[in-house]
């Protein structure tokens, strides 16, 4: 059996994390008041799924040994357990979404419990339910049997309606911390005799982003070494090595471009796949986010967090953000982090310079810095272009503005038009700026530079020239030019239609979501 399920939760206690959940099921148990219907929300792997089996064995257990604690050895808590038992109903909304299946469902609630004291439903992800099936459950909710307690579980809190919020009492579950997912994984692996080192465990924490079963999934797949090290995980899940990682954000917290751009080579050349780099580092500059505000301790980061102050590491995850989503765009696959990390060092360095030219002191540092950061770039061979300048060329553009009003009119059917060609180019245009249009060429605007090699390319070239020379009744060009750098996630993420799960689950993590407890 698959360590998920063989060690799943079969009390509260067991439960990792979630106190407020815990606490707020115990007082209502055993104040017997329990609400009808539950909404149990949070990110996917936290164990509401696993919370709502433990509250079904609760209500029907036998010989409960204290009032909120199964006893896990009676008819009832046995047949829950392994899922045979009648009296308790699990859905899966995503594949049993339609207004039938809540209707049938509706049907059998009326039937008393078979052999427990309650019937207990539990709709997991229930916001895929469709709006008619919600409508219908609607009506089950607002005047259910007294022998039905439903638990709706779901990881989107934003696609529930209110009319079902408003009947239902709302309990959230939370990301683990890093210390309770290593005390879940020790604990499994003593069961198990896998010897794990420490640092292998928090390796492993670290990498399932506070999802248990993922942290669990993890520990599963390397179960049949014998012993798993830290090498065992870094080398099997393609992650960099920890040392490695640590050493690259030391040298880009001390602002050393030349060594972290060496470092991130090293790192890709031992085999670290980029995505799941990119990936790692985010998650190691999260640690120490949470680190530096208290809310997390991560012994292996202390140095990291102390080299870090609060502006530069936010500048730092923001490169690394950046790099995560521009990776679907480039065919070089190792380019966008190159850039993140030069970027992390100049950035660092550009207000470094400011403070330190106010004062009157080496004012031409920055010049220097520019054509440092070139040499090393290209060195490296991959990323000639980059103009990490950031010189506007707004000042060479002649306006015309019929010509640019009778371009954005149309912008979306030259997205849609550019769309049936080529995907890519499309998402690309939606973050450039029509900067201005001469008789000759219209001037384009993009972010990143790796943008204006991609629309400067013959074929995204001609593409756009004829689509544009369409729209004006005249042959016309493009140039491009690089502007400042105003995509924030939140607009590139709207590109995203493809967008992958990871990296919106990553995103949100850092960007959107409260503090992790
Ligand atoms: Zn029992």
């Amino acid at each position: 059996m698959v360590f998920y399920r063989k060690y799943r939760p079969q009390t509260l206690e067991e439960l990792a994390g979630q106190q407020a959940v815990k606490q707020n099921l115990t007082s209502a148990i055993t104040a017997g008041k329990l609400a009808h219907a539950y909404l149990f929300c949070g990110p996917k792997g936290t164990g509401k799924t696993s919370t709502a089996r433990i509250l079904a064995k609760i209500i029907n257990c036998e010989n409960p040994p204290s009032p909120a604690v199964p006893c896990n050895k009676c008819m009832h808590c046995i047949s829950i357990t392994d899922g045979s038992n009648l009296d308790v109903v699990e859905m899966d909304a995503a594949s049993n979404r339609g207004i039938e299946d809540v209707r049938i469902l509706r049907e059998n609630i009326k039937l008393a419990p078979t052999s427990g004291r309650k019937k207990v439903y539990i709709i997991d992800e229930v916001h895929m339910l469709s709006n008619d099936a919600f409508n219908a459950l609607l009506k089950t909710l607002e005047e259910p049997p007294s022998h039905v307690l439903f638990v709706l579980a779901t990881t989107e809190l934003q696609k529930i309606p209110q009319t079902v919020l408003s009947r239902v009492t709302k309990l959230d579950f939370k990301l683990v911390s890093e210390q309770d997912l290593i005390e879940v994984l020790r604990s499994i692996a003593e069961k198990e005799k896998i010897k794990v080192e420490d640092e292998a465990l928090l390796l492993l924490a670290q990498r399932s982003g506070g999802g248990i079963r993922d942290a669990v999934k993890l520990l599963d797949q390397l179960s049949h070494f014998g012993t798993i090290s830290r090498q065992t995980v870094e080398d099997n899940l393609g992650v960099g090595s920890m040392e490695g990682m640590i050493e690259l954000l030391t040298l880009i917290s001390q602002r050393k471009l030349p060594e972290a751009l060496k470092q991130l080579a090293k790192l890709l050349e031992s085999g670290a796949n980029p995505k799941e780099l990119n990936l790692s580092l985010l998650s190691l500059l999260r640690q120490i986010l949470l680190m530096k505000n208290g809310i997390e301790e991560s012994s292996g980061l202390k140095g990291l967090a102390a080299d870090f102050d609060l502006e530069m590491l936010l500048r730092v995850m923001d490169c690394f953000q950046k790099s995560l989503e521009q990776a679907r765009f480039v065919s070089i696959p190792t380019l966008p982090l190159e850039m993140a990390v030069a970027e992390s060092c100049v950035e660092v360095q550009s207000s470094e310079v400011r403070v330190q030219s106010k004062e009157g002191e080496k004012e031409d540092k920055w010049d220097e810095l520019v054509s440092k950061v070139r040499e090393v770039v290209e060195v490296t061979g991959k990323a000639k272009n980059v103009d990490t300048s950031g010189t506007h060329h707004s000042s060479l553009v002649t306006h015309n503005p019929d010509d640019i009003s009778k371009i954005q009119e149309r912008w979306m059917y030259v997205l849609e038009t550019v769309r049936q060609y080529n995907y890519s180019l499309e998402a690309l245009l939606r973050s450039a700026k029509i900067l201005g249009c001469s008789e000759g060429s219209v001037i384009i605007e993009v972010p990143y530079s790796f943008h204006q090699r991609i629309l400067e390319a013959p074929k995204s070239r001609d593409l756009l020239q004829s689509i544009l020379s369409d729209i004006l009744g005249r042959s016309i060009g493009i140039s491009t030019v690089l502007g400042q750098k105003p995509v924030r996630a939140e607009e590139v993420a709207n590109v995203e239609v493809a967008a992958d799960d990871e990296i919106l689950r990553i995103a949100s993590e850092i960007f959107n979501s409260e503090p992790v407890n």
